[in-house]
């Protein structure tokens, strides 16, 4: 039996570049994408046998390719890891108007995707233009009208908080006109400065003009409440689902489930090996293309790296860590091997702890990272 798991596709061209981005992207040239999914396709080809339930399609910026293009990377991907076709077909999407043809959303839907993820970051005009992005609100709401009309059925919306100037009734602006559009599922990210970016740029020239931790915990507590009110099941740190919306695909990597990524950048984690692809698009695209192995690197989690890994991301659902199945699964008595560990977050009031399970409480999702990172380092 192959390994079974998630698909990850990454399709890395942007019609524009976000000044706060860190992924792998770069601008779109029409014969570079060209020979790109060439090298996709062959990648595809050599990749090792692997059985695929979801297949999310990343970017950059999927929508930015033509609809053929992106039918044959689901066709190639579907023939060759799930014949009998995904549970879950995600692709991201930038609400722009010129990239939201109904035309394109028809063909996506004809190909067998069903879950469009839209980039929305703000509702609000003057925060879209801080962070660089070109589409209105407008624009987002055409583009989920659209969407619905397609039959899509599973719409998720990407917001994002902590944008310079953001307050929290502009964050609760963006908030409820999500809401109003009906959204199956909404993602709610805080604002990274990532180094190289223009965004650090400034953040290295007026600091001050960024929010502060305590505004960044005043607008994440704002979204978990005025979603959670909606019916929006919080189960993960970072998103929110109306029941039986969750992403699949993204489920499984908090399960510590193994992932085949494919394409500039992408990570993949099988047979307790971690991989990633190094991000330079040519390098990744001659190699592809001669059938020689990518460049990149990988590490293999074992013994201790590999429960605090787990422990890690199970920490990051609104289920936490099972005790059960975490014995039976990596051999550790999660209570007796983090006890001290354990002590430490719930005396800080940042953990929920029971013979059966240890899960954050609302408290320690505010600081998800330091606890999270607790257990990563306590395991070594
Ligand atoms: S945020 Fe999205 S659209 Fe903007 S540069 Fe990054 S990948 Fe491209």
């Amino acid at each position: 039996m192959p390994p079974q798991g998630g698909l990850y596709v990454h399709l890395p061209f942007c019609p524009y570049i976000c000044p706060y981005c860190d992924f792998a992207k770069w601008p779109l040239h029409r014969s570079r994408a060209e020979r790109y999914l060439g090298a996709l396709e062959a990648e595809i080809a050599h990749a090792p046998d692997f059985a695929a339930r979801t297949l999310f399609l990343g970017g950059g910026t999927p929508n930015t390719l033509e609809n053929a293009q992106i039918a044959r990377v689901v066709e190639r991907a579907r023939s060759r890891f799930a014949p009998g076709g995904f549970d879950e077909t995600t692709i991201e999407l930038n609400p722009d108007r010129d990239l939201c043809a109904a035309a394109a959303f028809e063909a996506y839907r004809a190909c067998g995707i069903g879950r469009f993820s839209f980039g929305v970051q703000s509702f609000v005009p003057e925060e879209l233009a801080t962070l660089g992005r070109r589409h209105s609100p407008d624009e987002v709401r055409e583009a989920v009208h659209r969407a619905r009309e397609a039959g899509i059925t599973n719409v998720s919306l990407d917001l994002i908080f902590g944008t310079p100037g953001q307050t929290p009734a502009s964050w609760l602006r963006s908030l409820e006109a999500a809401l109003a559009l009906e959204p199956d599922h909404v993602s709610t990210y805080g604002l990274t400065v990532e180094d190289g970016t223009p965004f650090a740029d400034w953040f290295a020239r007026s600091p001050g003009d960024f929010s502060a931790n305590d505004l960044e915990a005043e607008l994440y507590g704002l979204a978990i409440d005025v979603l959670t009110a909606a019916g929006f099941e919080h189960y993960e740190i970072s998103n929110f689902a109306r029941p039986k919306k969750r992403c699949l695909h993204n489920a499984n990597y908090w399960a510590n489930g193994e992932y085949l990524g494919l394409g500039v950048g992408a990570a993949s984690f099988l047979g307790g090996v971690r991989s990633v692809h190094a991000r330079e698009l040519e390098a990744y695209s001659a190699a592809a293309l001669g059938g020689a192995a990518i460049p990149g690197e990988d590490e293999c989690l074992e013994g201790p790296a590999r429960v605090g890994e787990a422990a890690m991301l199970a920490l990051r659902t609104a289920e936490g860590v099972d005790v059960a199945a975490f014995a039976e699964r990596y051999r550790v008595d999660f209570h007796t091997f983090y006890r001290p560990v354990i002590e430490e977050m719930q005396a800080l009031g940042a953990l929920d702890v029971t013979p059966a399970r240890v899960r954050l409480t609302r408290r320690g999702r505010f600081v998800a990272n330091d606890v999270c990172g607790a257990f990563v380092t306590f395991a070594g």
